[in-house]
């Protein structure tokens, strides 16, 4: 009988040592600031066939992916991917916004201090950030034995994906000219971030963001977290989010055609395959989960368009619902208290304190500031936040505009100007971009599965950024993050 009871023990052994979920070795998010879904098109022809290409040719593409909240900017962007929800439900409301009437900037946190300068851009963390992530998920399905990394240029796009539980993330100090993280997360640069500062450091001002270079040095930095931070090496899945900021800078300073912004994507193309190279000779071919996708697409240039005859042009949003709202509310009221806190992303922030040190009622001023924007002819509606419910916007977008609006930090009212109108300046030598709105150019993203239990296939289904999370959460068999509200994709 004991022998039996031995016996039987050593089988349940055997039995749950194979009975393990199947999980891939290590997760790679890669999001690409300000990618288009269409670049994946339009430069097809000219990316190799390790890079970009690989992932189309065979990946799992979600070829419908839109965005469904305004504004569409980066921190929401790198938030909504990785809680798989929206600015009203997880707090994330701009990458600059007003509460209470102060501003205040998405990650930025006084209380903590850099790590790796003596400049104030380690002030950061995720505490404005209500939700949690798919790291932070991981890490609670495996008793916190998943590591999980965030690497960018940009603090925000460093900082959200990797979440509040995060073993590191680190991002670009352009004053000092190297890599940095905040004491939210530690008190000393790893050695091996110190080692790689030492070997790249760039001269203190260098905005690597406006380079080809920024793209190289933060996958570079990627693979040194892999090696380093033993990513992928053992049967508890790792997340690494990665985000390459560059193509940001350079696609606002030169918009979305020409020889600047191509050559940043050949530079990403070139330097994807190599990071490709690193992972499948490090943690295997098949061992790897690896999705690539975007916080927001970017509108063509007004001017460019305009020489085609497309209707577009420039609203200099922060100077008309700022500064100019303000003194045409000051001048209608009679007052000379500040009436509007200011405008960001097409929102505008009426002022309470000095709305009620003026005696004067909060919705008449606000349908002032709405009737006053209205006559503008690119401005096709004003949304009213608080009396959204009874306006005639259609469905669509009202229901972007909801998901949109954090009660606390987005203000009073949304601005939706016609298509092709985007927050620029008006003049006819401007050559960038910008992006914020509703529209397919600000809204549609790439989203692309490769690696791991992905067959090649692609979908037109329709699908939004929030339902990113949710999907890779269920490839995972782990809890979807707690503010989540989209919904679990099947790869056909
Ligand atoms: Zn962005
Ligand atoms: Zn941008």
């Amino acid at each position: 009988m004991k022998k039996l009871f031995a016996f039987l023990l050593l089988v349940a052994g055997a039995l749950t040592a194979v009975a393990q979920v199947n999980r891939p070795k290590l997760v790679v998010g890669l999001v690409v600031d300000q990618m288009r879904w269409d670049y994946l098109y339009y430069y097809y022809d000219q990316f190799g066939e390790d890079g970009l290409r690989r992932l189309v040719d065979q990946g799992y593409s979600f070829e419908n992916t839109m965005i469904n909240y305004v504004p569409t900017v980066t921190a929401i962007g790198h938030a909504s991917i990785y809680t798989g929800s929206v600015p009203a439900l997880m707090g994330i409301a701009g990458n600059n916004f007003f509460e209470n009437d102060e501003p205040k900037y998405c990650v930025g946190d006084p209380s903590v201090k850099s790590v790796g300068s003596n400049t104030s851009a380690g002030q950061m963390s995720p505490r404005n950030l209500l939700a949690s992530t798919i790291g932070d998920e991981l890490h609670i399905a495996t008793d916190f034995k998943s590591k999980v990394v965030g690497v960018a240029l940009k603090d925000r796009a460093a900082i959200l994906p990797a979440g509040h539980s995060a073993d590191g993330a680190y991002w670009w100090d352009t004053k000092a000219g190297r890599f940095v993280t905040s004491t939210f997360y530690r008190n000393e640069l790893p050695e091996w971030v110190a080692a790689f500062n030492k070997k790249y450091q760039q001269k203190p001002g260098t905005d690597v963001k406006m380079m080809d270079l920024g793209i190289t040095l933060t996958f570079k930095l990627a693979e040194e977290a892999l090696e380093n931070e033993q990513m992928g090496k053992d049967d508890v899945t790792d997340f690494l989010a990665v985000s390459i900021s560059s193509t940001d800078a350079i696609g606002h300073a030169y918009s979305t055609r020409g020889k600047e912004i191509s050559s940043a994507y050949m530079q990403l193309d070139k330097d994807l395959a190599a990071f490709f190279k690193v992972l499948d000779s490090k943690i295997g071919k098949d061992n790897y989960l690896l999705f690539l996708t975007a916080d927001h697409g970017g509108a063509h240039n007004p001017n460019f368009m305009k020489r085609h005859r497309i209707p577009a042009g420039g609203f200099e949003g922060w100077t008309i619902g700022g500064k100019e709202l303000n003194a045409h509310l000051q001048q209608t009221f009679g007052t000379q208290a500040k009436l509007v806190t200011g405008a960001n992303s097409f929102r505008v922030y009426i002022n309470r304190k000095g709305v009620a040190e003026a005696g004067l009622d909060l919705q008449r001023v606000k349908d002032e500031a709405a009737a006053w924007l209205m006559k503008r002819p690119e401005v096709m509606y004003v949304a009213d936040h608080a009396r959204l419910a009874n306006q005639a916007i259609p469905q669509p977008i009202k229901e972007r505009i909801i998901n949109g609006w954090n009660v606390k930090r987005s203000g009073d009212l949304t601005i939706i100007t016609a298509p092709g109108w985007l927050e620029a300046t008006n003049s006819p030598d401007y050559k960038g971009t910008g992006h914020s709105q509703w529209n397919p150019y600000d809204a549609h993203i790439p989203f692309v599965l490769y690696g791991w239990n992905v067959k090649k296939g692609s979908t037109v289904e329709p699908t939004r950024i929030v339902d990113i999370a949710p999907t890779i959460c269920a490839m995972l068999h782990i809890q979807m993050p707690n503010a989540c509200v989209g919904d679990a994709k099947q790869i056909r």
